[in-house]
């Protein structure tokens, strides 16, 4: 059986180096060859050792999923389909002046089925493997070359694509891992932004672990409404969620949590919905990101108006939480927040139960 090299973080590498009788210490040249240059090919790795190139040919492969769609928008984001075999998933890229990040999917599909989200909708397929998680950044930083100055077009990750990256621990802890490792992509923690709908015992797994930067779907400042829009509240409701995200903080990168907040007219973005959330960010260290909603069909929401946005917002700031919009990006090919749907094939293995957690 061939091992596919994308599947394994440093550690994992080593100890599949002693397995197949290579000194461990190899594995960070190959680790090189693979992630820091791009390279999938073991014959083309020039400088390992001939004996070792011959080893990795009869037992590895490096292997990212492939491109069905590559589709590039008015303002520059593009979007790759990718086939994961029962499915496809969506990864994008925005650039903007001063950075580039890469907005990876971790399932294909998701259990937690949020109304106002294009994926939820969709329903869940399949986990995604760490070699199809670290694939798109594999594959994403090959497509997009180096920049002029030879640096890497790709400067941030945010796992904040298609499905629930927390009930895909096992396999995006070690995709996490190698975005970090210097052998590898070598980003920042900062860098590297984990968004959750707030899978509460998974935070604290994550702070011990893995700590990144995390992003926290709120949407709802209150349970009754986030009951609602996200069921996964009834579960783990706002109280036990910001428990959550104050006990990451003690471990965090940064010393905020970023909560988004999706802006849904007549829903969500009352004065106040605006009160309360002020006192939500009053009861953690946190920056607010309002994000206009993004339609797509069937959704049954409508995106709060502009003005509604701009009250709600200085409505926040003036109360002194820091409070930002974000820039629709992508939305003529589909690519923007919530609006990534692939093609889920077998929608009916809905493997997480939701129910009111015990008192
Ligand atoms: N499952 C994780 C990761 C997905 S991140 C999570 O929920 O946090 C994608 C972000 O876009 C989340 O904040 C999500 O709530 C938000 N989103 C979902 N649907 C949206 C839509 N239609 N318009 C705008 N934002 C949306
Ligand atoms: Fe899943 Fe996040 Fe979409 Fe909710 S918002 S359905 S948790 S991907």
């Amino acid at each position: 059986m061939t091992t596919n090299l994308l599947d394994l973080d440093s550690d994992a590498l080593r100890g599949f180096f002693a397995e197949i009788g290579e000194k461990p210490f190899r594995a960070r040249q190959v680790m090189r060859w693979i992630h820091r240059r791009g390279e999938g090919e073991f014959a083309s790795m020039s400088d390992l050792a001939r004996s070792l190139r011959e080893n990795l040919v009869g037992t590895a492969v490096v292997e990212a999923p492939g491109v069905i769609s590559d589709s590039v928008a008015a303002d520059g984001t593009r979007k790759w389909l990718l086939n994961v075999g029962t499915s496809a998933i969506e990864t994008v890229f925005i650039p903007e002046a001063q950075r580039g990040t890469l907005c990876i999917s971790s399932q294909a599909g998701c259990t937690l089925a949020c109304g106002f989200c294009s994926t939820g909708k969709q329903g869940f397929n399949r986990n995604l493997k760490t070699a199809e998680i670290i694939g798109q950044l594999w594959l994403a930083n090959r497509l997009l070359g180096a920049s002029a100055s030879g640096e890497r077009v790709i400067s941030n990750v945010v796992m904040m694509g298609m499905g629930e990256p927390l009930l895909n621990y096992e396999a995006v802890v070690p995709a996490l891992r190698l975005m970090l490792d210097d052998n590898a992509y070598g980003l920042s923690r900062r860098r590297v932004t984990l968004s959750t709908s707030g899978i509460v015992p998974l935070m604290d797994r994550l702070r011990e672990e893995c700590p990144v930067a995390l992003a926290v779907s709120l949407h709802a400042p209150n349970d009754g409404l986030r009951d609602r829009l996200m069921p996964i509240n009834i579960k783990y409701p706002l109280q036990a969620l910001l428990g959550a995200c104050r006990r990451y903080l003690d471990r965090a990168p940064r010393d905020f949590v970023t909560f988004e907040y999706v802006m849904l007219a007549g829903v969500n973005d009352s004065a106040a919905h605006a009160q309360q959330l002020i006192g939500i960010a009053g009861e953690v260290s946190c920056k607010i990101n309002l994000i206009p909603f993004n339609p797509f069909p069937g959704a049954g929401y409508r995106r709060s108006r502009p003005e509604a946005i701009r009250r709600f917002s200085e409505t926040l700031n003036g109360a002194g939480v820091v409070t930002t919009t974000r820039r629709t990006r992508g939305e003529d090919i589909d690519a923007a927040c919530g609006q990534l749907a692939g093609r889920i094939a077998d929608r009916t293995r809905r493997k997480f139960h939701i129910a009111r957690a015990e008192a």
